[in-house]
């Protein structure tokens, strides 16, 4: 299991955004997180990245624990952001190697021309960050993800104000990706977790509702598709 999450909660105040969850997600497999806006999904994959402190409970990224091995994680793991903020003056090529360096990459020309050509940015590779489609945008925030070749990645709402094509594109580069490594995906469009995911969890106002396979979907909920079993856990 490459990521574990133990009884997880974090309050925001007086609400409670994560109320004790437990959850694996393993090697090989994307694992959808689903839920409705302000479920809890970016600030449980806040907590997994480091970005806010755990409050309660226990997260595992590859068996090591994210509150005793920060500087491991960062190493191990990478992270698209809802709404990936990217700065917006620099260059594809600068703000590629910005992030090798963060990683204290070895080889970083040859590392940033590489992801450029794994996440489909070489026509785009001169400009600015500001220049850039949304789509394109959204390649670099997987490039920004992915250059340090990181076991796990964690991508918030990867897809969200896409148009149809670039959804098309991006989905494209996760199954590729998630082929090797272990992706939890947060989305809470049906489709995109129907035509990615080999897990779904379904979180609602904090609590994980259900978790099983996409292929035990019919066994374990006869005669309903995967927005039905939504609805029927955040409605
Ligand atoms: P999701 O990503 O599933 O839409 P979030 O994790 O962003 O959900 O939010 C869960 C709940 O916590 C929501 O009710 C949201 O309003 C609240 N919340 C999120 N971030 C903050 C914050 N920084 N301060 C206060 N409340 C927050
Ligand atoms: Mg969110």
């Amino acid at each position: 299991m490459s990521i574990v999450v133990e009884n997880l909660s974090k309050s925001y105040g007086s609400q409670k955004a994560v109320d004790n969850i437990s959850f694996t997600a393993s090697t090989g497999r994307i694992t959808g997180f689903l839920g409705p806006n302000g479920a809890g999904k970016s600030t449980t994959m806040k907590t997994l990245t480091g970005i806010l402190p755990i409050e309660s409970g226990k997260c595992l990224i590859n068996q090591k624990d994210i509150r005793l091995k920060g500087k491991v994680i960062k190493s191990e793991q990478g992270y698209l952001p809802e709404n990936n903020p990217l700065y917006k003056h620099m260059y594809v090529r600068e703000i590629l190697a910005n992030e090798a360096r963060f990683h204290r990459l070895q080889n970083i020309k040859a590392k940033v021309e590489n992801i450029i050509k794994e996440t489909g940015l070489r026509t785009e590779s001169h400009k600015v960050i500001s220049q850039l489609s949304k789509g394109y945008k959204q390649r670099i925030g997987l490039a920004l993800a992915l250059i340090h070749n990181p076991q796990v990645l964690i991508l918030d709402e990867p897809t969200s104000g896409l148009d149809p094509n670039q959804i098309i594109e991006i989905r494209k580069l996760i199954k590729k990706f998630g082929k090797e490594k272990t992706v939890l995906l947060s989305t809470h469009i049906m489709q995109e977790a129907e035509s990615l995911c080999d897990e779904i969890i379904i979180i609602h106002k904090g609590k994980i509702k259900t978790h099983f396979a996409m292929d035990e979907l019919n066994d374990m909920y006869p005669g309903k598709n995967l927005e039905e079993v939504f609805v029927l856990y955040t409605q």
